[in-house]
């Protein structure tokens, strides 16, 4: 449903079916009402014009009516008989005026004709009822219609209509028409005749000019406020005689303003309930309402038949136009549903179907446009394709290197990963072969137990502070193997850090020293007693020199000389000799200091030099030496003793090892295994 609504079919359709038949409704429905507004104009005046007739018709022929009383009121005959007789008794008319009468009441219809004295005695009637010879003023007589009439005649003077009542003595419902009898100026009797019901009826009954619902309708008010039918009705016969009431209920609007003397027109409702057509007003002889009046339904009916030819040419209308309208939306959304499904296809399979051979105009643009970018998108497509899997060759190939790249890396790199309290969570192949562990027990384990507790502590304390700071650190580092062996490493060691640059742990790049660490230490060792040699000795001295020089801190040396040792080679051969060099490095050795540094400095010599010392200190230093040695008996040859020389650094190294020989010819000279200083010498 939504579909259909949202449809531009639909959409199309709607609009066109307002905006066409909006202004056609209207255009309709305005000539439709100016005509009905024609035809209800048009035909109140009709009414007006039977309405005039129908008073006019009234009044001209109750008036000839009094005309013709008057004139026979005027006969002298007449006269003459009433002034010559007694007014209270009946006369007898002679027969020509007796044969006048009876042609007036057969010509125009009367029911009765009265001649009245002067005292109000009937004195003649045509019928010779039982009124004829009463008083008018008699209890049988009095408000009788025959009385108004005859009052009004006598206080007018003139000719005088009573309604229509019911006048008992003839039984029946009447109207009086009376003119006073005048003989010089003097009234001297009345004439009346009776008209019958039917004769007044026949005055404002009819139909002519008011078409086939219509009709002529005459009321009377009653004191009550009632107004009741005052002559048979179209529609009911019998309203005169059944005393019906026209304004029940809502009914009769004309009539009740017509009874009450107001003239109007216009639509009412008349006493069926019915939509009429009046025109209305009063009729002051007769003292009724008439309202002359058409049922609206039967005026109207050419309009209304009208009003249902248009509902139906409208309804065609918006018929043919939804005809149309989807016919033509339809050669808007076919080809465009068929567009539609071509996309879809195409979206979907890739395919591209769509025949645009017989497509016209915007549409088939479209269409066509979408062929060709549908074209440029599928070679688009494959040329993606082809270098996609181009690229994919050469990212298989990359990775393949990258791949052979780490497996060397991991086989020849000596490489690892800590997280920030230096556990390994990463080791490369080289690694645990030159570190003798296997991964699994290195990871998760602190690099710490690879470290040799004879590295200097202030080089960790530095490499923490670097890479903690989050900066590269690079330094050389003998480790100690799951064997126990030493192994040197040039170490690379750079932090790690995540996506949002918090640094997470360090990696290390290491490579092996340990050959190149072995070759430094022979070139500074001496071969026999494994101390330094005099080279290494020589550097040591000229650092400390420089020390000295630069920041003013003093250091000292000695010099240590086996006494009698060439007896020892003399007695017990060369090799005893290299032994008890040998056995003495090691006492020295262990007696030396780390900061230190003991070399041999020739032949059976061996240098101490001990910085930030002074030369007392040393003297100290050298003492225990001495005392050491002294006490250590060795193998064969029991103990020996050794002559110390000591001297503080002063103008240069040369000069410094000179003083240092001097004062070790001194203790020489002072009988040997004593500790001799320069100052000892000098003093
Ligand atoms: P003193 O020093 O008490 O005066 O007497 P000395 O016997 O020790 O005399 P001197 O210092 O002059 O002798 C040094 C001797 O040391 C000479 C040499 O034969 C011996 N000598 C030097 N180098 C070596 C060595 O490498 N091996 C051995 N076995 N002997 C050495
Ligand atoms: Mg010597
Ligand atoms: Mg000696």
């Amino acid at each position: 449903m939504k579909l259909f609504l949202e449809s531009i079919t639909t959409r199309i359709a709607v609009w066109m079916i307002v905006i066409a038949s909006v202004p056609l409704f209207l255009i309709a429905y305005t000539l439709h009402y100016q005509k009905k507004d024609e035809i209800t104009a048009q035909h109140l005046s009709n009414l007006q014009v039977v309405f005039n007739q129908t008073i006019d018709k009234i009044e001209t022929n109750l008036h000839y009516q009094q005309q013709l009383l008057q004139n026979i009121a005027a006969m002298p005959r007449i006269a003459e008989k009433l002034q010559s007789t007694n007014p209270n008794q009946t006369i007898q008319l002679n027969p020509m005026i007796e044969g006048y009468v009876t042609n007036v009441v057969k010509q125009y219809g009367y029911y009765d004709f009265f001649i009245l004295s002067e005292t109000g005695v009937i004195v003649y009637s045509y019928k010779k009822e039982d009124d004829y010879g009463q008083n008018i003023h008699a209890v049988s007589m009095k408000n009788t219609a025959l009385a108004k009439a005859y009052d009004q005649a006598l206080s007018t003077r003139s000719s005088a209509i009573s309604p229509l009542e019911y006048y008992s003595h003839s039984k029946r419902k009447s109207s009086f028409i009376a003119t006073p009898i005048l003989m010089n100026q003097k009234i001297i009797g009345v004439i009346a005749v009776q008209l019958n019901e039917n004769h007044i009826f026949d005055l404002v009954k009819h139909y002519n000019g008011l078409g086939k619902t219509g009709e002529v309708v005459a009321g009377v008010l009653m004191p009550d406020g009632k107004v009741l039918a005052a002559m048979p009705l179209k529609y009911d016969e019998d309203a005169y005689k059944n005393e019906r009431v026209l304004n029940a209920g809502h009914n009769a609007t004309g009539m009740i303003q017509a009874v009450r003397g107001k003239g109007g027109m216009g639509e009412i409702i008349d006493y069926r309930g019915v939509s009429s057509l009046a025109v209305w007003g009063y009729e002051p002889i007769l003292k009724w309402g008439i309202v002359v009046k058409t049922d609206k339904n039967e005026v109207l009916e050419t309009v209304y038949k009208d009003e249902k030819q248009l509902i139906y040419i409208l309804i065609f209308v918006i018929l043919a136009l939804i005809g149309t309208m989807f016919m033509s939306a339809q050669w808007i959304t076919r080809p465009i549903n068929n567009l539609i499904i071509s996309m879809r296809q195409f979206r979907k399979e890739g395919i591209l179907q769509l025949n645009i051979a017989k497509c016209k105009g915007e549409i088939c643009y479209l269409s066509k446009e979408f062929l060709t970018m549908a074209e440029e998108i599928n070679e688009h497509n494959q040329s993606l394709e082809s270098k996609i899997y181009q690229r994919t060759n050469e990212l298989q190939l990359a990775k393949k290197s990258i791949e052979n790249y780490v497996a060397i890396v991991n086989r020849f790199v000596i490489t690892s990963s800590t997280d920030l309290s230096g556990n390994i969570i990463y080791a490369s192949k080289a690694f645990e072969e030159i570190s003798g562990y296997s991964n699994t027990e290195l990871l998760g384990k602190n690099h710490r137990i690879l470290r040799d507790p004879q590295m200097p502590n202030e080089l960790f304390e530095n490499l923490w502070k670097t890479i903690t700071s989050g900066k590269d650190w690079h330094g050389e580092i003998r480790n100690i193997a799951k064997n126990g062996s030493y192994y040197w490493v040039d170490v690379h060691i750079s932090p790690n850090f995540d996506e949002q640059g918090e640094m997470i742990g360090y990696t290390a790049i290491r490579q092996n020293i340990t050959d190149k660490k072995t070759i430094e230490e022979i070139s500074l060792t001496d071969q026999l007693t494994g101390l330094y040699n005099r080279r290494h000795l020589d550097a040591v001295l000229e650092k400390n020199s420089q020390i000295a020089e630069r920041y003013h801190i003093p250091f000292s040396v000695f010099i240590i000389d086996i006494d009698h040792f060439k007896n020892i080679n003399d007695t017990y051969g060369h090799q005893v000799g290299d032994y008890v060099l040998q056995s003495l490095s090691e006492i020295l050795k262990s007696q030396c200091r780390a900061v230190d540094t003991l070399g041999r400095w020739g032949g059976e010599e061996f240098l101490f030099i001990l910085p930030n010392t002074k030369e007392s200190e040393a003297a100290i230093a050298a003492e225990k030496m001495r005392k050491a040695i002294e006490l250590f008996p060795m193998k064969r040859i029991g103990n020996k003793t050794v002559s110390i020389g000591v001297s503080e650094y002063h103008d240069n190294v040369h000069e410094t090892i000179k003083r240092a020989d001097d004062a070790l010819y001194q203790a020489k000279t002072q009988g040997r295994n004593r500790v001799c200083t320069y100052r000892d010498k000098s003093e």
